[in-house]
């Protein structure tokens, strides 16, 4: 092995003077590696230099808690709580950091640095980017797992805080109010009887509580040859080096983990409690519930030191997420991975048209895999791959993702590829979805075909030969009327047709109505209704 490995390089004028010697050695001594004269600094100054150089300026930070989670609204499903709780804190965060700048920060501060709790996949880190990409600051993430006590084994804590100024494309400014996030954070707990004795998990904690109390970090890292070589360069050409650091004073850092025996913990301290009590254990607390009562003492038994847990005072719970909530996703989230889906098949000049029942059929197959909504990209990848590398080198313009797609894509591709009336099929599916949009915006209500329902309007279609829009008139002609009377007797606006609607439609409509007829004397408690009619 070699004894250098673990050898940090050397400092820069060392460094110079070894490259001075080695190419001597290599080319004899005639040879000078030519040092410029020492100039005067021309670098750019505008950047923090050494500690107290740094000029105050002026920070943009305009939202208010609320414009924050009307935003994260658009992109993440669900976590309301975490919203709620993150909005608060940001904005407290950079409205201190503003008024620290203007130099009209007062009294004690402590920084809103946030733990996040909650299995993977459900929008931790998410949360945070989404939050990072609207106040415009640069965004960082790092896993606990991969530092080590002395950083030169594994990462160092510090790394990230260059990273940061890699993100803000150099710019040192910006990069010190950008913001942290540190995963498995709960890996570095070092509890003996939680997660196996870890003294490096203790050291971990403590060079990151450095950071986030207060320190100077050097923008050049020691273990960085690049970094080194660039200094040897600035030495040679100016003479000296100008130590650049960047203070992390207004740095706002997020840890998170899935802190999966936690819920043992506090139950136990709650037992505890009780016992002292005297008073009886009644019934399992659910682990979410247990989780919103941990408190500090509860991070410190799980494996945190006091002083660490202590500068995490903002304490977030993401919950799980439901297959509803996954169809929700793939539906409504802006980020939605199907558009990326839609984009990639559109530059072969592919339509994909996803039915709501093809999007569920996608999130039921999620929602198995226990991965949250990462799952979602795994089975779409699945089920679309073969599709992606086949369609485009095929005469097929469009397709459209239904159940059946999902749950036997290679069959399905291979009926699309086959069936020379597939397209003909889509286009007419299209003008029926279409046409119920058109339908529910006019009528401010919600009708929704089941899958089933929309076929037989199509192959009513290819039998008949009748346009699409001519047989959905003569379908629903008298909806338009039965629903206002259902709205009216019973409130309801959204209805689901199945195939039977499209079987027999005006006694589908007619049963509705009278359904609602009945729903309406229920709701109003008159025994004596069913008399009258
Ligand atoms: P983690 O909780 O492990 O940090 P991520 O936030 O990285 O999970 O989630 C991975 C991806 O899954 C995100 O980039 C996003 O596309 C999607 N995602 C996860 N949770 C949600 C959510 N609640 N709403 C919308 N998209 C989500």
């Amino acid at each position: 092995m070699d004894p250098n490995a673990n050898t940090p390089p050397p400092a820069p004028e060392e460094f110079q003077r070894k490259l001075g010697d080695f190419l001597k050695q290599q080319y004899g001594d005639k040879t000078v590696f030519v040092s410029m004269q020492p100039q005067p600094d021309t670098a750019q100054t505008d950047e923090p230099g050494e500690p107290g150089e740094q000029k105050p300026i002026q920070f943009e930070f305009n939202y208010k808690p609320k414009q924050i989670k009307a935003h994260l609204d658009r992109y993440v499903i669900q976590q309301d709580e975490a919203k709620k709780v993150l909005s608060i804190a940001v904005c407290d965060h950079y409205n201190h950091v503003k008024l620290a700048e203007a130099g009209k920060a007062e009294g004690e501060y402590q920084k809103q640095n946030v733990i996040l709790i909650g299995p993977t996949g459900v929008g931790k880190t998410y949360l945070i980017k989404c939050i990072a990409q609207l106040i415009g600051v640069p965004f960082v993430k790092g896993d606990a797992t991969k530092f080590s006590e002395t950083g030169y084994v594994g990462g160092d804590v510090e790394d990230l805080i260059r990273e940061l100024v890699q993100k803000a494309d150099g710019n040192v400014k910006l990069a010190q109010y950008g913001i942290i996030y540190i995963d498995e954070v709960d890996k570095i707990a070092s509890a003996p009887n939680l997660v196996g004795r870890d003294v490096s998990g203790r050291g971990v904690q403590s060079n990151l509580l450095k950071l986030m109390e207060e320190t100077e970090v050097p923008l050049r890292s020691q273990t960085d040859l690049t970094g080194q070589l660039q200094a040897a360069l600035e030495f040679q050409r100016h003479g000296k080096i100008k130590k650049q650091t960047l203070n992390t004073r207004h740095i706002l850092f997020i840890v998170s983990g899935a802190f999966d025996k936690l819920d043992d913990v506090v139950r136990a301290r709650l037992r505890e409690a009780q016992i002292g009590f005297g008073a009886a254990i009644r019934g399992e607390i659910p682990r979410d519930e247990l989780l919103h009562r941990a408190r500090t003492e509860d991070f410190i038994k799980f494996g945190f030191e006091p002083e660490f847990i202590g500068r995490l005072p903002v304490r977030v719970i993401c919950k799980e997420l439901t297959e509803d909530d996954l169809y929700a996703i793939l539906r409504r989230s802006e980020g939605s991975i199907i558009h990326q889906y839609e984009r990639s098949f559109r530059a072969f000049g592919i339509d994909v048209l996803f039915t709501d029942e093809g999007l569920r059929a996608i999130a039921r197959q999620a929602v198995a895999e226990h991965t949250g909504a990462r799952a979602l990209v795994t089975v779409c990848e699945r089920v679309l791959r073969e599709f992606k590398f086949q369609l485009p080198s095929s005469n097929i313009r469009r397709f459209v993702v239904t159940p059946a797609l999902v749950e036997h894509p290679d069959a399905e591709l291979h009926k699309i590829m086959t069936d020379t009336g597939y397209e003909e099929r889509v286009a007419a599916g299209m003008l029926v979805r279409e046409w119920i949009e058109r339908f529910n915006q006019k009528h401010e209500c919600k009708l929704l075909l089941e899958t089933d329902a929309a076929e037989a309007i199509v192959e009513r279609a290819m039998t008949t030969h009748q346009p699409v829009r001519d047989i959905c008139h003569e379908l629903f002609k008298d909806y338009e009327f039965g629903l206002k009377l259902i709205k009216k007797n019973s409130g309801q606006t959204e209805f689901t047709l199945p195939r039977a609607a499209v079987e027999n439609a005006e006694k589908h409509l007619s049963d509705l109505v009278l359904a609602s007829y009945r729903g309406a004397d229920a709701g109003s408690g008159d025994p004596a209704a069913d008399d009258v009619r």
